[in-house]
């Protein structure tokens, strides 16, 4: 069983790329939580279930074959036997999966199957990603972090990510998600490590030195 590092934050605040490193540099496991989310809202829009209807997406969510990828290097996801890696970041998908992460019954179902993939992962670590794996997925990890940046530099992040990105889109996104989880404000024992004003390589390091002080981890593996 891995060491989970749990990171949560909102859009842009940088938690997928830094995580992505971080996992990298120290052969760690990654999971984007985010992105079972994404898989889950494209196959409901490709299916037309209404996303408002929990059991309709709850049964969604038990018939979906996604592949939920670990290894920070390849992040390719399928669905069935369709690659949705691109469509997966579109602003359809991005637009519907808020309505899709709202429901209690789906948020348990996903939570199940993060817990186990990290539980039968043998690498000595796996970062875990989203926006209540510090508070509901895994309470008890020894490394809990929450990635924040002020608004207008998680903008001007996702802007230089995704060409055309809509920033009230992405305001709204961030709304509606709070009033299902509170990404917003660190939970007791959670590390807030505010990379407004750090470069992408200061946040990697920052993350890197939580995990060698809250873990016996040796932070040289895999480098
Ligand atoms: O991290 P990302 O922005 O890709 O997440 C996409 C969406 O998935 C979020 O806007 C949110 O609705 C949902 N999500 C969630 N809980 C998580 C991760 C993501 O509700 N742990």
């Amino acid at each position: 069983m891995s060491v989970i590092v749990a990171i949560d934050g909102p859009a842009g605040s940088g938690k997928s790329s830094v995580s992505k490193a971080v996992a990298k540099q120290l052969g760690f496991g990654y999971l984007d939580t985010g992105a079972a989310y994404r898989c889950l809202a494209w196959a409901c829009l490709d299916s037309g279930v209404d996303l408002e209807e929990e059991d309709a997406v709850a049964h969604q969510l038990a018939t979906i074959a996604d592949d939920r990828p670990l290894n920070a290097g390849d992040q390719r996801h399928t669905v069935g036997s369709v690659d949705v890696t691109d469509a997966i970041r579109g602003p359809e998908v991005s637009a519907a999966v808020s309505q899709v992460a709202k429901h209690p019954r789906v948020r348990s179902g996903l939570n199940d199957s993060f817990r186990a993939l990290a539980a039968a992962d043998a690498r000595p670590g796996i970062i875990i990603e989203g926006r209540d794996i510090t508070t509901v997925v895994a309470p008890d990890a020894p490394v809990r972090i929450l990635l924040t940046a002020d608004e207008e530099t998680r903008i001007a992040r996702r802007q230089a990510e995704i060409d055309g990105v809509d920033a009230g889109a992405l305001i709204a996104r961030d709304r509606a998600d709070s009033k299902v989880v509170d990404f917003m404000s660190a939970a007791d024992g959670v590390w807030t490590l505010d990379t407004t004003r750090l470069s992408f390589d200061q946040s990697v390091e920052a993350v890197i030195d939580l995990i060698a002080r809250h873990t016996d981890i040796s932070t040289e593996a895999g480098q």
